[in-house]
């Protein structure tokens, strides 16, 4: 396979601030803001045409819209897919996946490390509607191929993983689905195309929760599937025009601007990040600390062939303890005791947010779903912003120096 950025003329840097629908008759230089619902037709016959799907054109706000189309054109061409399909939130992209993919009876193997609502989804709500699904231990790759059976549609994967990091090998989970004539999907949201093209190493879909890095600054909510056009046009847009998880225009361009400064926060932000987990690492009351970047990490030399040499911006850490009580109120200690830093559940904004896990973004897995996805009581998570690194340490240090 080529690399996919040789197939387009322009580097991907220049993608992201380039990459669009054409200008309007006004020749705008920021990509413009089509706010409407709906659009006036040419004449009768291209109505037709277009709602048949034989000519290009917009026809109601559902279907499309050209600023989302130009978020979509330069997601794609920044993943190096030949499409994107936006959707209105992360989790309404993983839903058009499975709709667009699967039917009752169908089998998907998961990492059991995912998001939280990515689990509660396909592992519950979906099997409602006879989905069957097998999570295994995301770094296992044995248990990976053991999970496959006749009826196994999709392996999906999140790399690194949420909120412990973990990194999987993605061309060898490639060559399990395509061998089982599945295919496979990889959560892309924490390493972003700025430091991981997934369809290099043989992914077949790349999910996004434009949520986080691509907006980067917190303020809209967004989703979004790349692959090929073929997957695009036959299974998710049929979804999307049925089910109507389409993407706001606003928030599309909120997060198309969001694209162009990409790559220059993802590297800012994964140097700070690298620079706290030295740090953490050498805290008398810090036990473990979850890292790509670091050496202590068991990926470490995976994470970095496979996200440009680059650890990401999250990293997590446990507090010691004797029990998960005390476990519980040190963590608590450390994100109460902060004056700068954000308690917010949420990632992938400038500003560094700090989070317990275990009793939010996984708080309404069973038990045994949380300790399988290695989620303890003393787990803190930092998604770290653009803060000086001097700020950061000192606002975490007030909490872990006085436990
Ligand atoms: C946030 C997130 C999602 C879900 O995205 P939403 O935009 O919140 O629906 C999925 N996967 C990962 C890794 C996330 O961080």
């Amino acid at each position: 396979m080529t690399d996919p950025k040789d197939t387009h003329a322009l580097h991907r840097d220049t993608l992201a601030v380039r990459e669009a629908v054409e200008r309007s008759q006004y020749g705008e230089n920021s990509e413009a803001l089509f706010l409407t619902s709906g659009y006036v037709q040419p004449s009768a016959a291209a109505a037709a045409a277009r709602f048949a799907g034989d000519e290009e054109g917009f026809t109601y706000g559902r279907y499309g819209n050209p600023t989302v189309a130009s978020f979509e054109k330069r997601l794609a061409a920044m993943e190096g897919t030949e499409a994107c399909i936006s959707t209105a939130s992360g989790m309404s992209a993983i839903l058009m996946m499975c709709m667009g993919l699967l039917k009752s009876g169908d089998h998907v193997v998961c990492s059991q490390s995912m998001f939280g609502s990515t689990i509660k989804l396909i592992g519950s709500d979906l099997a409602k509607f006879g989905v069957e699904s097998t999570f295994v231990v995301q770094t296992d790759l044995a248990a990976w191929a053991a999970a496959v059976k006749p009826s196994t549609k999709l392996l999906f994967a999140e790399t690194p993983t949420n909120p412990l990091t973990e990194v999987c090998d993605i061309r060898a989970l490639a060559d399990i689905a395509h061998a089982a004539g599945a295919l496979l999907a990889v959560d892309n949201c924490f390493a972003t195309p700025a430091l991981q093209l997934p369809v290099h190493f043989g992914a077949d879909i790349i999910m996004h929760s434009g949520t986080k890095y691509l907006d980067g600054q917190g303020r809209v909510m967004a989703g979004a599937l790349c692959a090929s056009q073929q997957l695009v046009t036959d299974h998710f847009l049929p979804v999307l025009k049925s089910a109507g998880m389409t993407l706001a225009p606003f928030n599309a361009w909120v997060v198309l601007k969001g694209l162009e400064t990409l790559d220059i926060r993802m590297r800012a932000q994964s140097a700070n990040a690298l620079k706290l987990g030295l740090w953490l690492e050498q805290c008398s009351t810090v036990q473990r600390v979850f890292y790509p970047g670091l050496a202590s990490h068991p990926q470490h030399a995976l994470a970095m062939q496979q996200q440009s040499n680059c650890g990401g911006a999250v990293l997590s850490f446990e507090v010691k303890a004797d029990n998960p009580e005390q476990a519980r109120a040190r963590a608590f200690h450390v994100l109460d005791s902060m004056q700068t830093l954000s308690l917010s559940t949420n990632l992938g904004d400038t500003k560094t947010l700090v989070a317990h896990p275990a009793s939010t973004s996984h708080g309404r897995l069973t038990e045994e779903q949380r300790s399988a996805a290695g989620v303890t009581q003393g787990l803190v998570r930092v998604a770290v912003g653009l803060e000086h690194i001097d700020d950061i340490t000192a606002d975490l240090a007030r909490g872990l120096e006085t436990l």
